[in-house]
């Protein structure tokens, strides 16, 4: 019988990401939305609020439960911002206004300060007598923009700009088109980590 996964989170473009490259590895693994009671993300690192997230939907749907949580961290603000990231201009969570405000705070930072990474942490958590939890980790290296561009992507793409490029013209992740990405992003790396663990389910 084909395995079945939930995936614990509402964000519709990290669903298209997280089945693209489910889609990729392990083809016979159907991924299921989760709706369930919402937990309080209260962790102050990634690892904590994707083990919160996971927890939940496994305890509530019985199935194994993947989440995410990721940011971008940037290096001259020590790391911020962060688990922060969804909201840093606010709760609000508007992604333009994010952008905005991070290149604000960098307006008198250029090169080669700019550096900045996005992290994605995946935490697995199987239920049952069999239970088991586990976290990885995807990091994607690059640095800010000074200004967006391209429309591609969501959140941060249009001001990050990946140390490795697939062509020779240096781009924005907004430019990027989706499968340039996935084949490269802090979540695919995550989930390269993750596929040893998911031929077990
Ligand atoms: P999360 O949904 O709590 O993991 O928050 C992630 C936040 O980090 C998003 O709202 C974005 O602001 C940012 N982020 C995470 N992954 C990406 C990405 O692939 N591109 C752009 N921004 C991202």
């Amino acid at each position: 019988m084909p395995g079945r996964v939930v995936l614990a989170t509402h964000n519709p473009h990290k669903v298209e990401e997280f089945q693209a490259i489910v889609a990729a590895t392990r083809p016979d693994l159907e991924v299921v939305g989760y709706d369930g009671p919402e937990p309080v993300e209260d962790g102050v690192t990634f690892a904590q609020n994707a083990l919160i997230k996971a927890r939940a939907a496994a305890a509530h749907t019985g199935l194994p439960a993947l989440a995410d949580d990721s940011g971008i961290c940037v290096d001259v603000l020590g790391g911020a911002p962060g688990v922060f990231s969804a909201y840093w201009a606010g709760h609000a969570k508007d992604a333009s206004a994010n952008l905005n405000l991070l290149l604000d705070q960098l307006s008198d930072i250029r090169d080669p300060h700019r550096t900045a990474r996005f992290v994605s942490t995946i935490a697995l958590v199987v239920p049952g007598d069999a239970g088991r939890e586990s976290v990885v980790e995807g990091v994607w290296p690059g640095r800010l923009a000074t200004r967006p561009s391209g429309s591609g992507g969501f959140g941060y793409d249009p001001i990050f700009i990946p140390d490795e490029q697939p062509t020779d013209t240096e781009r924005t992740v907004g430019e990027w088109s989706a499968d340039e990405k996935n084949a490269a992003s802090h979540r695919s790396r995550a989930f390269a980590a993750l596929a040893p663990l998911l031929t077990r389910l």
